[in-house]
Parts: structure tokens; sequence; C-alpha cells
């Protein structure tokens, strides 16, 4: 539609090559000295209303160069093409009917009305010649008009030869105009060839690496399918990530990032077969098709081959560079019917790959699917139920166990879905760390917490300390310490009543970044612990780097302790190397009381667990609180 607006009105021309004003002019000009000539020639010989036919002309001309001078060119060729043509139609009628030299003047008007009249005018014009000539004719066998025949003079050859050099400049002219447009035409035609092959080129090729880009690679891959579906035979696409390339790209520079890219793009086209295609797909991401493969071991073995070529150092000026790869691969017909669901099957397997500790491949599985739908059903999910208000909080007391006093809760989340049920925080809190959610959640947390800390103080239960869990993923971003700063003020609770749960995974990265948010929060009076104590790492430098006043014994050991000799001895070790560093020690995870008495016989604090109680909703927790602090002694 767009391009039918677009689209110039249709021409009434025959031909348009444009008619320069100068150009008419020239013409013109020499017409008008012709019909001077000509003037002069009939005013000797006394031709009275011959030369008053060529003065009405040479007038006409001149008011056809007034107005190509005044840019109205095509009304000026119109004006003189008429003009001319009645004129030398007069000139006929006049003197020597179609004997006479006036005659050769048509052809020249004829070619120039063709050039530059429209096709009316034009038709027009040679319809008035034939009419006039056949006129005259007709006139002359009928006796009503007879035009003399003069004599052979010199003065006709003048005539002849006046005409004829009229003719040949103008049609010098017009000839050596169209050979400089065409000349100009086929330099134009060059150039756009030129830029369709460079666009061709710019858009199937990548411009770094020279290798298919991911158009190309697409149509190769939906090729290799049509080919597998006729063949009965199978492609495979391999979807690889370099694993260190923001590192190298950071380090060494962009440039040397490039060259890396451009080198692993040679190893990967040495790797595969020469009708298998390479194609990078940006960033450090390739793609190897695969096609007229009968079954997966021609997909491991490429794989293994690539990942073996990629080991290799790479020497990038004169610096030895080394990069892995993690590689996803999606098999045709299993693993996708089209190229969307093969590219998105390769990319998932890819990604299982980096998660397995990456320098790996993984066939894609229909599992991994799922869990990607399940994935994005909980990120909507939690989105929801964020704006809903469908997350509660349950609290676990813990307890001093020497005193057997409650000393504080741990806050843990709960969330009950609409049509899924009950959802454990162990599933959805990885789901919101990865989508970014628990930025939301944690603070909502944090806020819920502080507030139901002091209701309880309200409600007569002193100052229990709130355990909050905190994900490493909160501490990214620089606004962990506003978010516990602004739940205090708006709460009005002391910072003493609350303590945050970390995990040995942060305290790890150890940045200056984490010491610096870590300590502002500790001036604050925040006190730490470290949750799952355990099961995480054997480095336990950084225990005296951060300043923390509880380690809190993973569950799965304090469970199996008095069944399992070994857990009862990491769990003593525990116990035994936090008092050397001066920490306190939570049990959690108590199921019974022989563990109970067993831990304290070994020193440790506190501790919770379903030996007193699961954790409850907060009206729950009060009446639990209340009715253990009757029921004691
Ligand atoms: P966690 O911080 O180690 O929490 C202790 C878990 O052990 C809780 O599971 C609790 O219900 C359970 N538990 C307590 N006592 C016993 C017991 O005697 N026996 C057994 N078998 N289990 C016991 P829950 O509530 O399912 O929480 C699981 C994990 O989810 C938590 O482990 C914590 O890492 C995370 N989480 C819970 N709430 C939050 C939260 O608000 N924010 C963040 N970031 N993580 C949370
Ligand atoms: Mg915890
Ligand atoms: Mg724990």
């Amino acid at each position: 539609m767009l391009i039918a607006m677009q689209r110039p009105p249709p021409s009434t021309a025959l031909f348009e090559p444009a008619l320069q004003p100068r150009r008419l002019s020239q013409i013109l000009w020499a017409t008008s000295i012709a019909c001077a000539a000509g003037l002069l020639g009939t005013l000797l010989t006394g031709k009275l209303l011959t030369s008053l036919l060529l003065a009405a002309t040479m007038v006409i001309l001149a008011l056809a160069i007034w107005l190509a001078r005044r840019g109205h060119v095509v009304r000026a060729a119109h004006l003189m093409l008429v003009t001319l043509t009645v004129a030398i139609s007069g000139l006929v009628f006049l003197s020597q009917g179609i004997r006479d030299e006036a005659v050769f003047a048509y052809p020249g008007i004829l070619i120039f009305a063709s050039m530059f009249g429209t096709r009316r005018l034009y038709l027009g014009l040679v319809a008035f010649v034939f009419l006039v000539l056949s006129g005259v004719v007709a006139a002359n066998l009928l006796g009503w008009h007879v035009n003399p025949v003069q004599p052979l003079h010199w003065g006709r050859l003048a005539n002849v030869l006046v005409i004829l050099a009229v003719t040949a400049f103008f049609v010098w002219l017009m000839a050596s105009d169209l050979r400089s447009a065409l000349t100009q035409a086929q330099a134009d035609n060059q150039r756009i060839l030129e830029s369709h092959a460079r666009i061709d080129v710019l858009a199937h090729q990548d411009s770094l690496t020279g290798l298919p880009n991911r158009v190309l690679a697409r149509d190769r891959l939906e090729q290799a399918i049509a080919l597998a579906r006729r063949n009965h035979s199978a492609a495979a696409v391999l979807f690889l990530d370099l694993d260190n390339f923001k590192t190298v790209n950071d380090s060494l520079g962009h440039s040397t990032g490039d060259q890396l890219l451009c080198a692993v793009a040679q190893r990967l086209v040495a790797a595969v077969r020469d009708s298998d295609t390479v194609s990078r797909q940006g960033g450090d991401e390739f793609l190897v098709i695969l096609g007229g493969i009968t079954d997966d071991e021609a997909a491991t073995t490429a794989a293994v081959k690539i990942l073996d070529q990629l080991s290799a150092p790479f020497v990038i000026a004169g610096v030895e560079v080394s990069t892995t790869g993690s590689l996803g691969i999606a098999v045709f017909p299993q693993d996708g019917a089209d190229a969307d669901s093969l590219l998105k099957h390769a990319d998932l397997a890819m990604y299982r790959a980096k998660d397995a500790g990456r320098n790996a491949f993984r066939f894609f599985d229909a599992e991994m699917n799922n869990s990607v739908v399940e994935h994005l059903q909980l990120t909507t999910g939690i989105r929801q139920a964020l704006r809903n208000h469908e997350f509660t909080l349950h609290y676990q007391p813990q307890f001093e166990l020497a005193s057997g006093r409650i000393v504080g809760a741990e806050a843990l989340i709960r969330w009950r879905h609409d049509s899924l049920g009950f959802i454990p925080p162990a599933k959805f809190i990885p789901v919101a760390e990865h989508s970014g959610l628990i930025h939301e959640l944690g603070a909502w947390v944090l806020h819920e917490a502080c507030s139901q800390a002091k209701q309880w103080q309200t409600d007569g239960l002193g100052d229990l300390v709130v355990a909050v869990n905190v994900s490493p993923v909160q501490f990214r971003r620089d606004d962990i310490e506003r978010e516990v700063a602004t739940a205090l003020v708006d709460t009005g609770l002391s910072p003493s009543c609350i303590e945050l749960e970390l995990t040995e995974s942060l305290l790890l990265a150890d940045s200056e970044h984490l010491n610096g948010v870590l300590k502002r929060l500790r001036s604050m009076g925040i006190q730490f612990s470290i949750d799952d104590f355990g099961t995480g790492y054997s480095n336990l430098g950084y225990l005296s780097r951060f300043d923390v006043e509880r380690l809190k014994i993973d569950q799965s050991f304090v469970r199996r302790m008095l069944d399992n000799p070994s857990d009862e001895g990491i769990v003593r070790a525990i116990i035994e190397m936090a008092h050397c560093l001066k920490l306190q020690v939570v049990a959690e995870g108590i199921e019974d009381a022989p563990t109970l008495e067993r831990l304290t016989a070994l020193g440790c604090e506190f501790g919770q667990g379903f030996h007193w109680s699961p954790a409850l909703p907060a009206d729950e927790f009060l009446q639990y609180c209340r009715t253990y602090a009757e029921s004691r002694p």
C-alpha cells in the first residue's frame, strides 16, 4: 500500500530524459538562425507570404526562448514543436508541396517530439504531418491548389543544407546527452550491484570472524532439517558459549577479545566437516550445525573434538590466553521438529553444561524443558504473589539450651499458591534469586519480620531476636543496608533484635564491597549468624575475617548425629572450633530429646527444631510462647 502510494504518477511522455534549459535554448537559437537564413532568402526572392510565415515563426521561437530562460522548459519545447510543425507545413503548402526541401525538417521535429514531448503531442504531430502531406498531394492531384515545382538551383541546395545542419546539430546534441546519461546509468547500476553484493555479505556474514551469521545459520539449519526429513536421517545443533570470555575481554582488552573470537572461529571450522556450518551468533556464542548424520554419536564426536580443540591455549599478540567452552546439543527429530525449538533446546542444554561446571557438553532432554517451564511459571507466580500479598512469614522458636528459654525466632517464608498449593521456599527462593525478584521479596521479609518482632514486644514477649534469612543475591545490590535501616526505622525496632542469617557462599566471596557492607550493618548493631554451617566449604579463613555472632550447624548433621558417629564428630568439631573463635552455636533440626541432651552436653548454646515446634504463623507463635512460659516452673 505504502509502495503504491509512493509510486510516481504514470508518465504521458514517450521517453523522459531531462531536457536541460540550456540545451533547449541552443536548439531554439539554431532553429531561429535557420529561420532567419530562410527569411533572408525569401525576402531576396520576394516571396512575401513565406517571409511573413518565417517572420511569425521567429517571433514565436523568441517567445519560446524567453519561456525556456524562465524555466518553463516543457512549455517552451512544446511551443517550439507545434510552431515548427505548423511553419514547415505552411512552407510546404506555399512552396513546392511535398517536393519542397522543408519536408526534410519533419523527421528532426518528430525525433525531438518523441524524446521530449508527451505521447499525445507526438501522436498529434505525426497525424498532423500525415494530414498536411496527404492534403497537399490531394489538392495537387485534384487541381485545387497546384504547387509549382521550381527548377534546381543553388538556393534549394542551401535550404536543404540548412535544414540538415540544424537537424544534425540537434541530433548530435541529443546523442551526446544520451551517451553521457547512459554512461552515468551504467556507473549507477554498477554501484547498485556492488552495494547489493555488500549488503548480501553483511546480511549473512559475521563481520568479525567472517563466519555465517545467525540469519544464514538459521537458513542452513532449516535446509539441514528439510534434508534430514527427506532422507529419514538426523541433524544436530551444537550451541557453544565460551566460559571465560568476559574475563578475557575485561582483563586483556576488547582487541584481544576480538582476536580470540577469530581464533576460536578458525578452530571450530577446523574441528568439523566442510559440509557442516559454523556460525557466530553474537558475543561469544557460536553455533555448529551438523547435517546428514544418522545418530547422536556424530554429535558427541563433534562436541568432544570441539572442546578438545579449544583446550589448547591460544597465543594472541604474544600472550597465552586459555579458554574453554560449554556446549548444548539438540538433535532433530527427537529434540525438536523445527529450527526454533532446536535452537531453544540447544541453548537450554548449553546452560546445563555450564551448571555442570563448564568445559562440558550436554544433550537436551525433555526434563530440562519442563524445569524451564516450571521456572517461568514460578517467576510469574512470585511476581503476582508479591502484588497480591500471598506470602506470609512463619516463626520457629529458638531456645537457649542451658536454660530452656525462648530467646528468639527464625522467620521462614511461606507461600500457598492458589492452584499449586504450598510451595516450599527451597523451590521458589532460587527462582526469586535467579529472576532478581529476591530483592523485592527480601525487603518485604525484612519489613514484615521487624514489624512482627515489634508487635511481640507490645504483646509482652520481651526482646526476642528475630533471625531473617538473607540471600547472597541481596548483597549484590547496594540497597541491603538501606532496606535494613528502613525496616528498623519504619517499625521502631531496635537493631539488636535482628539477626541476619548469611550463607557461607556469601562470605567466601570475600570482596571489599561485602566487607564494607557487613561492617556498616554491624556498626548499626545488627547481629549475624552463618546458616547451614558445615555443608559448604572447607575454607574457614573467612570466619576470622568477618565479625559474626553465631554458627548454625546444618540440620542434616544434627538429625543424624545420634545414629552416625561421623556426624556427631562433625557437630562436636564445629562446636569446639566455634568456641575457639568465640562464636556461639545454634543447632537446627533438633527433633528429639536425646539429640537435645547430647547437644547440650557438647556445649551447644542454642537450638531449634521439631522437638519443640515447627515454624508457626505469628499468632500461633505468640500463643505457643505464652503456653510454653506458663508450663515452665
Ligand atoms: P534454613 O534457613 O536452614 O531454615 C531451616 C529449615 O529447616 C526450614 O525449612 C525449617 O522449617 C526446617 N526445620 C526446622 N526445624 C526442623 C526440624 O526439626 N526438622 C526438619 N526436618 N526440618 C526443620 P523451610 O522453611 O522449608 O526453609 C528452607 C530454606 O529456605 C531455609 O533454610 C532458607 O534457606 C530458605 N528460606 C526460608 N525463608 C526464607 C526467606 O525469607 N528468605 C530467604 N532468602 N531464604 C529463606
Ligand atoms: Mg535459616
Ligand atoms: Mg539452615
